[in-house]
Parts: C-alpha cells; structure tokens; sequence
C-alpha cells in the first residue's frame, strides 16, 4: 500500500532533501516568482507556522508545535533585524546567533511529552525559547557595548567558498541534521521527522543566507512539511494500536473495503495468555504482544498486519489464496514457538537478590520462556464478501484451538 512507502523512513530522510534539491536546482525561477507576488510570500511562512501551533493544539501535538514556534520565532527575526548585508554592523552575528539557537531549540523539544499547547509543557518550553533570546541579545549588546567589529568576531574563520557563515557554525549545523538523519532513519518517529526537515531546512537558509528570498522559499517549504506531519501523526494516532504500533482495527475495516477479487485472510490468537497474565503480570503480557506485534512484521509474502484485538491479530494477503499464504502463516508460528523471551522484573521473580542470582546460575532457562499462537486461515476462492472469509477464518481458528493449539488450520 502507497502508505507505508511514504512512511517508511528512507521516505522520510529523503522527501525534504529532494525538494531541497529541486528549489536549488530552480532558484531563479523561485526567486523571481517571489519577487512578483512579494507580500504574500514573504508572509506565507507566518501563516504555515500559525497553522503548524494551532493544528498542534487541536491535535495534541505540542513538539510539533513547538517546533512551529521555534520556525516562526527564527523567521520572524530574519525578517525584522537580518535585512542588511552581511558585511555591515553585527548582521553576520545575528545571523551566527540564530544559526546556534534553532538547532539547539528544535533538539530541546525531546524531553516533553505531546499535549495540547495549553501545557505546562508548552510554557516551559517557551520559557527556553525566551532564554535563547535573552542570551543572544546579552551577546550582541556586549559586542557593541565593547565596540568590536565585524574583525573582531569574524576570527570565526568564514570560507566564503563554502558559506559567508564561519565555518565552524556550518559544520556544526551539519553535525545536527547528519544526527537527525540518523534518528528519522533509526527510530522513523515522525516527530524526528519533523526536528530533522526543520533543522534542514534552516540549515541550507542560514548556510546560503547570501541569496535572495531564500528564507521566504525554504520557510515555506518547512511550514508545508510541518503541516503534513501533523496530519500523518493524526492519521497514525487515529489508525494505528497504541501498544503495539501496528494497524489497528480501524485500519483493517478501512483496507477491507478496498480488496480485489484474490486475497486471503488469517485471524491468530496467543494460546493461554490469560494464564501467561496470571503468571507473569499484565506488564509482561504487553511485551509479548509487543514481541508477537514485531514477529508479524517480519511476516513474508506483502502482508499486511493488524492488531484486531486484545491477544488476536489479523493478517491481510493480497493477491493470493490460503494455499500461497500457508507456508507465510506456518513460518510465523514456528519463529513464535522457537523465540525464547527474556523475562525481565516479572512477578514470579524471586524478590531476594542472593536467590535470584542463584537461580539464574542453577538454571540458565528459568528466565526465559516461550509461547505459541494459534492461526485459522481463509480465502476468497468461494465467497468474496469481507465479512463471511473474516468469519470462516474465525471458525478455522477456533478448530485450531480445538485440536490442540499451535498450530495453523485453513477454512474448509
Ligand atoms: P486460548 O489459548 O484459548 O486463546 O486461551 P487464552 O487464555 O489466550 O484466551 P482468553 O481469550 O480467555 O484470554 C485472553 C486474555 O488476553 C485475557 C486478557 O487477560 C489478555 N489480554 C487481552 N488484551 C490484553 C492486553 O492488552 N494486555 C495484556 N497484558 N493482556 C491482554
Ligand atoms: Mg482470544
Ligand atoms: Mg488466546
């Protein structure tokens, strides 16, 4: 499905370097663009980050929102003070200022957690912004209070081949976004997604600050991505299992309506995890559907998984019968039963160090334990109507349940 291609996290490092590429490859046509419709480009960047905060409010969004403000604040300020050359008065400060701060604000969003922008969390964050500002003037009035000049600071070695910022600022800017990268590509959360666009995009503004209207074009072109991030964190919240971070119930109704004439469908169910819960805590039990939830990931064959609820996930094959799906299916419950899960802080733990230790000496096995799924499978041979291969892959499951579990039955 398109979906999961633009949510996949070489999608997501890729998509804002491309456009990067694209406006750098057409700077002329941007710029003049620009020039002819000045006011309103000038002012679309105000009106994106506005929108970023309040969509960010309505949907419980704060760091996204938070990276709108720290955007709009940054833009604000080349607009109102960052017009004059460079080589004039304390612009290149300003400028090397503000290149320190908006990285260095947009990773400080880390430690909040998403609310709504009437947060304790969102004041706080506010309050550092403030102090970004507060500290940056502090500098500034220093400088002209002791009347250095541009001489003066510029022992930051600057290599205008490479930018009129000093060098060390563009290698510092560059070590952010590479870090940022690293963590879209490592996590694919889209909040990194969002810190890694937004200190990309000001990176390239501050780097290429020379050439004209480049904060209007690049704060746009940041603004619009914000706004896409908020929509697909929305769509993800709507649509996906919060414990497990796979479809949900929701996303499988939608799919279900958009099936061709060949597909098959598998319902699978935990065996006795009710006991598992019993015995090992409620708190363990959610890892090992976190674990199931990863297993099915790695299920062969472009299936599509879904938590359909409680312990029972669904698994979705286009384009082929229950025969094609069966050695997929067998697979999954075999890695299943094989996979020894590490029981970490589970109740059935002895409470006395000495004793633990000595327990995991004796018995190396004794922290580990395994399950197994059971799996009922059927397909669109004979009846195509989502509800009736839904139910026939319900009963299959249940007769594997009923002939002694672990195992995978296909509907007669
Ligand atoms: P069977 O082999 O027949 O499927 O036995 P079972 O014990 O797995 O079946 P049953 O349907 O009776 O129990 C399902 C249990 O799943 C009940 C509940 O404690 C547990 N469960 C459902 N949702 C969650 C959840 O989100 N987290 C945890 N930890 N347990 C859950
Ligand atoms: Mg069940
Ligand atoms: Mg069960």
């Amino acid at each position: 499905m398109s979906f999961s291609i633009v949510t996949s996290s070489w999608f997501r490092f890729s998509f804002p370097l491309g456009l990067l590429l694209l406006i750098a490859f057409g700077i002329d046509n941007v710029t003049a663009l620009i020039s002819a419709n000045e006011s309103i480009s000038i002012n679309l960047p105000y009106v994106l980050f506005t929108a970023t905060i309040v969509l960010g409010h309505v949907f419980k969004q704060s760091r996204c929102a938070m990276v709108g403000t720290a955007m709009l604040v940054t833009y604000w300020i080349i607009q109102n003070s960052l017009q004059s050359p460079l080589s004039t008065g304390t612009t290149l400060l300003e400028l090397s200022l503000l290149a320190f701060s908006l990285p260095a604000a947009c990773l400080a969003i880390y430690p909040f957690k998403d609310n709504t922008i009437r947060s304790k969390g969102f004041a706080s964050y506010l309050a550092i912004l403030v102090l970004f500002v507060i500290w940056s003037q502090l500098t500034l009035n220093y400088v002209v209070d002791t009347g250095a000049n541009q001489q003066d600071y510029a022992l930051l070695y600057v290599a205008p081949e490479v930018s009129r910022l000093p060098l060390v600022l563009v290698l510092y800017l560059t070590a952010v976004v590479l870090s940022c990268a690293i963590a879209v590509l490592k996590f694919n959360q889209i909040i990194d997604a969002a810190v890694y666009s937004s200190v990309l995009i000001a990176s390239s503004t501050f780097v290429f600050f020379h050439v004209s209207y480049i904060s209007s074009a690049l704060f746009s072109l940041s603004g619009i991505l914000l706004l896409i991030y908020l929509m697909s964190a929305s769509y993800e919240l709507a649509f996906n299992d919060r414990l497990t971070g796979i479809p949900g119930r929701l996303a499988l109704e939608s799919d279900l309506k958009h099936l061709g004439r060949k597909y098959s469908l598998a319902m699978l169910d935990i065996d006795h995890f009710k006991a598992f819960n019993d015995t090992y805590g409620h708190d363990t039990g959610d890892d090992v559907l976190k674990l199931v939830a990863s297993k099915l990931r790695e299920v062969g064959g472009n299936a599509r998984v879904y938590r359909y609820g409680g312990e029972e996930f669904t698994v979705l094959f286009k384009g082929k019968f229950a025969d094609d799906a069966w050695d997929h299916l067998e697979e999954l419950r075999i890695s299943i039963e094989e996979y020894e899960l590490a029981l970490r802080n589970m109740g059935a733990r002895p409470k006395d160090n000495k004793e633990g230790s000595k327990k995991r000496n004796n018995s190396k096995k004794s922290d580990t334990v395994s399950l197994t799924i059971s799996i009922g499978v059927a397909d669109s041979y004979e009846a195509r109507d989502t509800a009736v291969v839904l139910k026939a892959a319900d009963q299959a499951l249940y007769k594997a349940k009923q002939t002694g579990r672990n195992r995978v039955v296909a509907a007669q």
